[in-house]
C-alpha cells in the first residue's frame, strides 16, 4: 500500500494517482542508495503542479514586474532578491549534500520505501533550478549595469527561483506528511515516538 502524501489515503501498490487526484510516489527505487544523484530516467517523479503560497516569492515577482512594466524602482526587487539569493546559496553550499546523505540513509533503511527517492528528486531539481535562476537574474543585473535592459532574462530567472522554491516546499511537505504517517503507525503499535523523543532529549 502507498499512503497519499496529500490526503493520507492508502492506495494499492502500482497505482499512479490517489482518489484525491494527487500523484503517488512511483515504485522501483532501483538506483543505489549511496550515490547522491541516481535519478532514474524512466521514473515518473512527483513534481509541484501549483505554486506554494509564499509572500516572499510574490513580492519578488511583483517588484520585478513593477520595475519592468510600471517604471518602478529597482531597489524593492533587489531587497527581496538578495535575501532569497543568500538563503538559496547557503543551502546549495552548506546543506544540500547533507540533505542528500540524510535521504540516502533513509533509503537504505527500507529500499522498498518510495518516499525518500521522490524527496531526493525534488531537492536535486530544486537545487539545479535555484542555481539556474540566480545565474539568469545576475545576468539581468549585469546587463542593467551596462545600461542594457534584458527583461526576459530577469523574468525567466525569477520564474526558475519560484519553481525552485516550489520544489523545496513540496519536499518539505512530503517529508512532514511521512513523519506524521510513521508517528501514527508507531502509535497504532503502542509506541509513542513523541514521548520517546522528549525522553531522549531530556537525558
Ligand atoms: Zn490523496
Amino acid at each position: 500500500m502507498i499512503a497519499c502524501f496529500k490526503c493520507g489515503h492508502e492506495n494499492p501498490d502500482g497505482q499512479k494517482f490517489c482518489t484525491c487526484g494527487a500523484m503517488l510516489p512511483q515504485m522501483a527505487p532501483s538506483g543505489s542508495a549511496t550515490s547522491s544523484i541516481d535519478l532514474d530516467e524512466d521514473t515518473n517523479y512527483i513534481k509541484p503542479t501549483e505554486h506554494f503560497p509564499s509572500a516572499e516569492m510574490l513580492a519578488m515577482a511583483w517588484a520585478l514586474h513593477d520595475f519592468l512594466e510600471e517604471e518602478g524602482e529597482l531597489e524593492p526587487f533587489l531587497e527581496v532578491y538578495e535575501g532569497v539569493k543568500e538563503r538559496l546559496e547557503n543551502y546549495n553550499t552548506n546543506l544540500h549534500q547533507q540533505s542528500l546523505e540524510f535521504i540516502a540513509n533513509d533509503r537504505s533503511i527500507d529500499p522498498e520505501d518510495t518516499y525518500p527517492k521522490q524527496v531526493q528528486y525534488l531537492i536535486v531539481r530544486g537545487s539545479q533550478l535555484s542555481e539556474e535562476g540566480i545565474t539568469l537574474v545576475e545576468k539581468f543585473l549585469d546587463a542593467l549595469d551596462q545600461d542594457r535592459l534584458e527583461g526576459e532574462t530577469g523574468k525567466e530567472g525569477v520564474a526558475k527561483i519560484v519553481q525552485a522554491n516550489d520544489h523545496f516546499l513540496l519536499a518539505l511537505h512530503m517529508s512532514m506528511s511521512r513523519a506524521d504517517a510513521i508517528r501514527a503507525a508507531a502509535k497504532a503499535n503502542g509506541v509513542d515516538l513523541d514521548k520517546q523523543m522528549a525522553e531522549s532529549q531530556s537525558q
